[in-house]
């Protein structure tokens, strides 16, 4: 009898959290009808779920505009039941979005930083952005019920811990998210920036409605995040998707993981900043000849040239296309995903990058992958992670009611909160 009970109340969360997930990422929101038709649930048992919800003030119902007599009524999420704040910690960059409960960007801020001053520095300078944010946003800090945040580096999701990461020397096993917590006492999710790419996008960018989707994150560093059925995959230890450091030359420069010619030692942000030197360095007319001292030209500069018209960065951005392109090639073979999204930085070349790679994967790939796979670029632009930060910050606030209840936190389908 225990038993049954049990296993009915876990069945009814485990609805609870699918009517949840199915509403917060239908735009616009969707009737009850449509809820008990796509989740194959009895109406009733819909209508129960959602009044517990409305009591619990996390969704609310509003009547669509109709062109007949009968307004069709649909559940959205409450946009005012919570805060949740969004962060991608970049090699050079920390983007900040504060959110809604309906993922909403209230307020958001895109800080320059350096990744290698260390944990401590960073988390500081983190913490008094996030405190700068809430300012212009006129939010409270208390108000903030769940962070999420990315890193450049393969993340131990459930430690809250980065492992090694090649770009982001000193911070190997260091506790971000304990000390964030001691913080911001709130729940906090910590994932690798391109992972959270891919859930971004197909949360609510490009990838809408794809169950196989490949995000490549092209920025300093190079990095890809999976969706593989509806799920993200992080790989035994969080080391899946290390896309930088598949070798494309076996003799090619030194990386800074410590191989030979690894996508990112190529095509990396470093490495687009001294192509772009040695064209300099040879003569080649340039608007980024301008930089002063020229050490200080970075991949940014190049990527704002190259989407400016200047020539020689455009030249430059081809060829790091045709290493980024192999790559890509090489993942289609792999992951046959129904598309490959790419971010970053590097994405708002747009077609330079694109052209590139989508005639690699069609020399390189198999047919039977090459023609069932979409290639574009990111519909969120340089937000794909942050807003993947936000979907999992919302995930903790929206499921968290009753997760100790559920008993279903591994066996879930929705976007585990960790
Ligand atoms: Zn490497």
């Amino acid at each position: 009898m225990i038993y049954l009970r049990t296993q009915y109340r876990a069945t009814k969360n485990f609805s609870k959290h699918s009517i949840i997930d199915l509403i917060r990422f239908s735009p616009g929101g969707i009737s009850r009808a449509e809820i008990s038709r796509q989740l194959q649930l009895p109406r009733t048992t819909v209508t129960g779920i959602i009044r517990e919800l409305k009591a619990g003030g996390i969704v609310h119902e509003i009547e669509a505009a109709a062109q007949s007599g009968n307004k069709p009524v649909r559940v959205e999420i409450n946009p005012s039941y919570a805060y949740v704040v969004g962060i991608d910690l970049g090699a050079t960059h920390g983007t900040y979005i504060l959110a809604d409960a309906s993922a909403r960007v209230v307020r958001e801020m895109e800080i320059a930083l350096d990744v290698r001053s260390g944990p401590v520095q960073i988390l500081d300078l983190i913490d008094q952005n996030l405190d700068k944010l809430l300012d212009i946003a006129g939010v409270e800090r208390s108000k903030v019920m769940a962070i999420g945040m990315g890193v450049p580096g393969p993340v131990v999701s459930r430690d809250g811990v980065v492992s090694a990461p090649p770009i982001m020397p000193g911070w190997d096993g260091y506790p971000i998210r304990a000390e964030l917590h001691r913080r911001w006492p709130c729940p906090i999710t910590i994932n690798n920036d391109a992972e959270l790419g891919a859930l971004g996008e197909w949360a609510y960018g490009v990838g809408r409605g794809e169950d196989n989707l490949a995000y490549i994150k092209v920025g300093t560093g190079i990095g890809a995040g999976f969706l593989i059925d509806g799920q993200v995959y992080h790989g035994v230890t969080g080391g899946a998707g290390e896309i930088g450091h598949m070798t494309i030359q076996s003799d090619g420069p030194l990386c800074s993981c410590g191989n030979r010619g690894c996508l990112e030692s190529i095509a990396g942000g470093e490495a687009i900043a001294r192509r772009t030197m040695e064209y300099l360095h040879q003569g080649r007319k340039s608007s980024l000849s301008a930089i002063h001292p020229l050490e200080r030209l970075g991949a940014r500069d190049v990527f704002a040239a190259a989407s400016r018209g200047d020539a020689l960065a455009q030249v430059v951005m081809r060829e790091m296309g045709v290493h980024i392109g192999t790559a890509t090639a090489n993942l289609v073979n792999l992951f046959n995903p129904g598309i490959v999204v790419i971010g970053g930085g590097g994405s708002q070349v747009g077609d330079l990058l694109l052209e590139p790679v989508r005639q690699a994967v069609g020399k390189r790939s198999l047919r039977i992958s090459s023609r069932s796979v979409r290639i574009t670029t990111a519909l969120l632009g340089r937000r794909s992670s942050a807003m993947g930060a936000v979907a999992k910050a919302l995930s903790s606030v929206l499921h968290q009611f009753d997760q100790a209840e559920a008993g279903l936190r591994s066996g879930g389908n929705w976007l585990q909160p960790e």
